[in-house]
This record gives C-alpha cells, sequence and structure tokens, in this order.
C-alpha cells in the first residue's frame, strides 16, 4: 500500500455500515488522489458530495477497513460516471459521414485524425477521405498529406488559398463523387481559445453539418480542461471525445472532467505518436490511474469473493442438514441481486428450474429481491429460523412494516418450503454420496 494511504485507510477495522464519520474521513484522501490527477476541482467537489451520500451505509466487507471500503465505492462510482454509455464513433448518418475534429492546438487532432481514419477503414471497411482545413501553421497540411501516404488512407489535394470553409465543402464535394463513406474534418487549433478561431469552426460546422463533433483533449491538460470542454461543446455542440496521451505519464483526471462538463462519452484513446497507436476507452483503467488506488481496490474485490464463497459454503453446509431456513434465502437474494439474476449457488443445483421460472413469472428485477429482502427483514429471529410461526397476524405486521402486501409474504414463503424440501431430497441424496451437493 502507499504510505499516503496508510493512515487513514488502515486504522479502523471493524464492520458494519459505513458511518458519515468513516466516509467524510477516506473521502479527504480520494480528494486529494482526484486533484493529484488533476480533476479540475470543481469538478472533484461534485464527484465527491454525490458519492459522499451514496457510501454511507454500505456494509464493510469483513477484513477490510472502512476506508479501503470507500476507496472501492469511489472506483466503481468513477467507472460508471466514465462508462456508462461506452460506445464507439457513430457512422449511422447518409455517405459520405462528415466528422469533424475540433480542440486546442498541440492537442493532438492531426494525429487522431489519422488513427481514427486507419481504424474506419481497416476495421470497419470504410473508404475514408481526411481533409486538412488547418490554414493557420504553414506545414499543417503537409502533416496530415504524410500521415495520409503512412496510413494508406486519401487526403484531400491540397489547394493553397482557400479558407478553412471552401475546403471542408471542397472536402464534402469530393467524398461524394469519390464514393466516399466518412470524411474527416481535421481543424486548427489555437493555444488558448480565441473567438476568430471559434468562429470559424462554427461556420465549418454549418456548412457540413458533421454527424459526429469530435473534441479532441490532451490527458495531461490539468485544470484548463473544463474551460475547454464548455467553450467548444458550447459552441459546437460536441458529440464525443477522443482523449489522447494517454500513455503520458500524467492519471487522466481530464477523463472525468470532460465527461462531467459536456456529458458526452470518451470515445478513442490515444496512447502514442505513431498512428496505430489508439484504443478503445477503459473506463476500469483509467479509474485505476485517476484514483491511484488500484491495490485498494484489488484488496477490497478479493475480500468480497472470499465472503461470497464462504458464505456459498456455509449455505451448502446448511442445505445438507435440512437446514435451510429464511436467513439462508436471505443470503441468497442478496447474492442474486448482486450478480443480477439467477446464479452462484443456486444455478449449480439441478430441480432448481421450478423456482427459476416461478421467480421469472414473478418478474424478476431488482426491486423484487430488494422487497423479498425486505420482508425477511422485518420478521423477528425466531420467524426467520421457524416460518411456520407465521399466522395472519404476524403477515399483516410484516407487511405493513417492510412495505408489501401479504400475498408477496406468502409467495416469498412458498418460495421457501419448495426449496427446503429440494434441499432436504439432496440432503438424504447428499449422504449416500450420489447426491448434486455431494462435490461441494
Ligand atoms: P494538433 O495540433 O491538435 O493537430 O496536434 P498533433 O496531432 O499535431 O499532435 C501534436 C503532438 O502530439 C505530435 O507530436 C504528436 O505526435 C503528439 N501526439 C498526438 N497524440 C498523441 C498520443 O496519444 N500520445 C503521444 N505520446 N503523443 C501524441
Ligand atoms: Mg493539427
Amino acid at each position: 500500500l502507499q504510505d499516503r494511504l496508510g493512515g487513514i485507510l488502515d486504522r479502523l477495522t471493524r464492520r458494519g455500515a459505513l458511518t458519515e464519520a468513516d466516509v467524510s474521513e477516506a473521502m479527504r484522501e480520494v480528494r486529494r488522489a482526484l486533484l493529484e490527477a488533476d480533476v479540475a476541482l470543481e469538478v472533484a467537489r461534485t464527484f465527491i458530495d454525490n458519492v459522499k451520500a451514496r457510501a454511507v451505509g454500505f456494509d464493510v466487507v469483513k477484513s477490510v477497513t472502512p476506508g479501503q471500503m470507500v476507496v472501492k465505492i469511489v472506483h466503481d462510482e468513477l467507472v460508471k460516471m466514465l462508462g456508462s454509455e461506452a460506445q464507439g464513433i457513430s457512422l449511422a448518418a447518409s455517405a459520405p459521414v462528415p466528422i469533424l475534429m475540433v480542440g486546442l492546438q498541440g492537442s493532438g487532432k492531426t494525429t487522431s485524425t489519422a488513427k481514427i481514419g486507419r481504424r474506419l477503414q481497416t476495421r470497419e471497411k470504410r473508404n475514408v477521405l481526411m481533409a486538412s482545413l488547418d490554414t493557420r501553421r504553414p506545414a499543417a497540411m503537409e502533416q496530415l498529406a504524410t500521415l495520409g501516404k503512412q496510413t494508406e488512407v486519401a487526403t484531400l489535394p491540397i489547394v493553397p488559398g482557400q479558407s478553412a470553409v471552401q475546403i471542408a465543402k471542397r472536402a464534402m464535394e469530393a467524398g461524394r463523387l469519390g464514393g466516399y463513406d466518412v470524411v474527416l474534418l481535421d481543424t486548427a487549433g489555437r493555444t488558448t481559445l480565441d473567438e476568430a478561431l471559434m468562429a470559424e469552426v462554427v461556420e465549418v460546422r454549418q456548412a457540413t453539418n458533421p454527424h459526429e463533433v469530435l473534441l479532441v483533449v490532451d490527458a495531461l491538460t490539468g485544470q484548463d480542461a473544463v474551460q475547454t470542454a464548455r467553450a467548444f461543446d458550447g459552441a459546437l455542440g460536441v458529440t464525443g471525445i477522443v482523449l489522447t496521451r494517454l500513455d503520458g505519464d500524467g492519471r487522466g483526471g481530464a477523463a472525468l472532467s470532460m465527461r462531467a462538463v459536456t456529458g458526452k462519452p470518451i470515445k478513442l484513446v490515444g496512447v502514442g505518436e505513431k498512428w496505430d497507436a489508439v484504443d478503445e476507452f477503459d473506463p476500469q483503467r483509467v479509474a485505476n490511474r485517476i484514483l491511484g488506488m488500484g491495490d485498494v481496490v484489488a484488496l477490497v474485490e478479493k475480500a468480497a469473493a472470499e465472503i461470497d464463497a464462504e458464505q456459498a459454503m456455509k449455505a451448502a453446509e446448511r442445505m445438507r442438514k435440512g437446514q435451510f431456513d429464511l436467513n439462508d434465502l436471505k443470503g441468497q437474494l442478496v447474492q442474486m441481486q448482486k450478480m443480477g439474476g439467477m446464479s452462484g449457488l443456486m444455478s449449480l443445483m439441478p430441480g432448481v428450474q421450478n423456482i427459476k421460472k416461478q421467480l421469472a413469472g414473478a418478474n424478476l428485477d431488482e426491486g423484487m429481491f430488494k422487497r423479498q429482502a425486505a420482508i425477511i427483514d422485518s420478521m423477528t429471529k425466531e420467524e426467520r429460523r421457524n416460518p411456520d410461526v407465521l399466522k395472519a397476524s404476524r403477515k399483516k405486521r410484516i407487511a405493513a412494516g417492510s412495505g408489501t402486501k401479504v400475498e408477496e409474504i406468502n409467495k416469498l414463503l412458498k418460495m421457501h418450503r419448495q426449496m427446503a424440501d429440494m434441499m432436504k431430497m439432496m440432503g438424504k441424496a447428499g449422504k449416500s454420496g450420489r447426491g448434486p451437493l455431494a462435490g461441494l
């Protein structure tokens, strides 16, 4: 473990739900990690506030500390935020599909244009034409022409003296006449945002009506990222982000800032200077980089997996003895909820098909698992161990306590009875050494 995590994350070792104090304390470390990764201040603040509220009350897995648990929750939220809409470049428009590349100078627009051109041509088998609209930098057009030769992607012939808009129109015309599927428009950038540049790009957009407007951002950009994203998105309506220099030693906080400010997906990442150094966006990997606490995350995941296995073994043992009570059922329900469906121990068991069908018929959704778990939570210890005591008045009390209906309780009890019977049967078979659980 990194030293800087040491203090807070290792201090308390206990179990139970995360308290507000646990979360706040661990969040101080998380906040520092985010800022060190160059996540914009306001983005870090909002993100932390959102996650904080969600983390309080989470159960701490055995053998990890509350601090470590918080880090894992933050990591999962980061992944969700970075990748919930993971998707590639869209070509769902009539050919030639115009794609506009925008961004600050030196962010990697020209390189990314060639990378994308090559990728669309080889992987998607599209016919691609690239055009440089950069009339400002003397060698910019030659740069793209050279890349075009290397990648074997066509480039628009250079005609000196034309404006960016004129070149863009000529590119679309050439795209139509030449039967191209995609036209990539590489624009000029400036070191800082200036209005003349923005006006020019807006004019190009109006002239070509691009299907994608990709904002190219250097992953090493820090706090400026937010301002850049806001300006480009406001003026042009960005559809996606290309994050370059992810091979550098920055921690990639710009990814989170971009995502938070524009709400647009990160579509590709650049991982080197060469035209084949391009990758799909991997939210898991980038989240690890941003947080810089990959080993803590791995530790918590391992601990959680061990607990699942331990619980499954215990449940199997109790099943074998015919002691499967409602506590065990709740354990299984929680597991199912976690894994998003029938899985784990239960799916290994033959004869479970009946229950599966019953569950499916009852509209197998997360909400149902939650309600069933809530029903069991509203029972007394005694009721859970011995469901036979559950008569009408008790059921009414439980329904009120769990916000459910008596019908639902009956359904749950029926399911439990079926499972218990089945398990008793299997347990008997198990004793003779031939049962389905014999191997567990
Ligand atoms: P533009 O001004 O936005 O067109 O930027 P360029 O495409 O000309 O790139 C500027 C510099 O960044 C060049 O030296 C590129 O080789 C380099 N570059 C672009 N993308 C990446 C990347 O993903 N990783 C690394 N290491 N360098 C990159
Ligand atoms: Mg360029």
